[in-house]
C-alpha cells in the first residue's frame, strides 16, 4: 500500500444508502480485495495490488500493515474493486465498506447506493424475466421490501443481507442494462398501504394462484397479501414459465432421514405415509400427517417445504402446491410453482408485462389495495 491522499467520498452527499451484509452465508475468515479500475482505499491508503484482509480473532489486518485494525474502512471509487471469498466467489464493489472480526470471522458491511442495489438485486432476483413493465414491477417491489425491512440485521448495524434470506444482492459485476433502466425508470417509488410502506414479498411462480400470507406464515394479516388468481381459468399469467410444473419422486427412507433431523419423528421412528391434512385458498398444502405407523404427526407444509429443500436441495420441492401419490416405499409429489406464494408471482408479472400490462397493473394485481408513494 502507497501513502496517498484521502479519498472524496465515493458517493454523492443526500443519496440514499442500504447497509448490506457481504458473504453473509459464507462467513469467510480472509477476502482477496482486487481494485479494478478507479481508485481503492484500506484507511485511507492506495491499493494497487490485490490484497488480503484476514481476521485475527477480534481484529482485522490486511497484507502490508503493520498492526491489525478494529476495523477496515475500504473506499472505492470508479468502476470497482473485486472482493473475493476463499472459495472462488468474488463479488465487484463500488462505494464504502467497513470490514471488522467476530469471532474469527469477517463481517463485511457495505454502503451502497440504494437505487444501484435496486438495480443489483432486480437482476440477480429476476435474472429470467425480459418484461420492462416487469422489471419495473419488481424494482418497486424490492425498493419496498428493502425500506420496509431495514431491520432484518439490526444487531449486525445492517439492514439486509445479500443472501435470498434477504434479497439476493451479488455486487455490481452483471448488472443487466434492462435491470438499470427498472430501478432508473422507478426511482424513489414505493408501494404503500394506508399511508405506510407494504410488505412486498415475492416469489418466482405462483402456479395459478397466489396464496394469503397467514397460511404460509404465522405473521399478522395484511389485507394486500391475500389470495390472487393469477390470470384467467387454465391459463394463469406464470403458465409461460418453463418450469411451471414440476414431480419428485422421494423414497420413504430418504424422508425418515429428513424427518429424523428434522425432529418431526424420533430417533427411531419411520415415516411409512404421508397424507395432506390442510390445504389453504390457492390449494397449497397448509399441513401434512406423517404417520410412523404408531402414532401420527402434523407439520406445516412451510416446513416440510423447507426441511426437504434444506437437505435434499431446492428443487426437490418446489413449492407447496402439489398433490401426493403414495407407492409402497416412495412418495411422488406433482407440483406446480415455485416459491412460496405470497405477493407478486414473478413469472405472473412476466406474463402480464407481455399481455400489455403496466408496472402499476401488475403491482395493484399482485398487491391488492395497495398505492405507489414516493419515498
Ligand atoms: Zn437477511
Ligand atoms: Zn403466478
Amino acid at each position: 500500500m502507497a501513502l496517498c491522499l484521502l479519498p472524496a467520498s465515493a458517493l454523492s452527499a443526500g443519496e440514499k444508502r442500504v447497509r448490506i451484509l457481504i458473504f453473509s452465508a459464507a462467513k469467510p475468515s480472509a477476502v482477496t480485495l482486487t481494485p479494478a479500475q478507479g481508485n481503492t482505499f484500506v484507511n485511507g491508503l492506495l491499493v494497487k495490488e490485490p490484497t488480503v484482509i484476514s481476521a485475527r480473532g477480534a481484529l482485522v489486518t490486511a497484507k502490508g500493515m503493520t498492526r491489525a485494525a478494529k476495523s477496515l474502512r475500504v473506499d472505492v471509487s470508479g468502476k470497482g474493486a473485486w472482493l473475493a471469498c476463499p472459495s472462488g466467489s468474488k463479488r465487484l464493489f463500488r462505494g464504502e465498506l467497513e470490514i471488522s472480526s467476530t469471532g474469527g470471522r469477517l463481517k463485511i458491511k457495505a454502503a451502497v447506493p440504494l437505487e444501484d442495489y435496486i438495480a443489483s438485486v432486480v437482476s440477480g432476483e429476476a435474472s429470467d424475466l425480459s418484461g420492462m413493465e416487469a422489471l419495473k414491477a419488481q424494482a418497486v417491489a424490492a425498493r419496498t421490501y428493502t425500506l420496509k425491512h431495514r431491520n432484518n440485521h439490526k444487531a449486525d448495524g445492517c439492514d439486509m443481507c445479500d443472501s435470498t434470506h434477504c434479497q439476493l444482492f451479488t455486487g455490481f459485476a452483471s448488472v443487466r442494462p434492462e435491470a438499470r433502466a427498472a430501478a432508473d425508470f422507478t426511482r424513489g417509488e414505493v408501494l404503500t398501504y394506508k399511508g405506510k410502506l407494504a410488505a412486498t414479498f415475492y416469489h418466482s411462480i405462483c402456479g395459478g394462484r397466489t396464496e394469503s400470507m397467514i397460511y404460509v406464515w404465522p405473521f399478522e394479516h395484511k389485507p394486500y397479501l391475500v389470495s390472487v388468481k393469477d390470470g384467467p381459468e387454465r391459463r394463469p399469467y406464470c403458465a409461460i414459465a418453463p418450469a411451471f410444473r414440476w414431480k419428485t419422486r422421494i423414497s420413504l427412507r430418504t424422508l425418515s432421514v429428513i424427518a429424523r433431523a428434522q425432529k418431526w419423528i424420533g430417533p427411531d421412528e419411520s415415516v411409512r405415509k404421508v397424507a395432506i391434512s390442510e390445504r389453504g385458498i390457492s390449494k397449497r398444502a397448509a399441513a401434512l400427517t406423517l404417520y410412523t405407523g404408531a402414532r401420527e404427526v402434523r407439520i406445516s407444509a412451510t416446513g416440510f417445504y423447507q426441511g426437504v429443500g434444506r437437505r435434499a436441495g431446492w428443487n426437490a420441492v418446489r413449492s407447496t402446491l402439489f398433490e401426493l401419490n403414495s407407492g409402497r416405499d416412495y412418495l411422488i409429489l406433482e407440483g406446480r410453482g415455485s416459491g412460496h406464494g405470497v405477493g407478486m408471482c414473478q413469472w405472473g408479472a412476466e406474463g402480464m408485462a407481455r399481455a400489455g400490462f403496466t408496472y402499476r397493473n401488475i403491482l395493484s394485481h399482485y398487491y391488492p389495495g395497495t398505492e405507489v408513494s414516493y419515498e
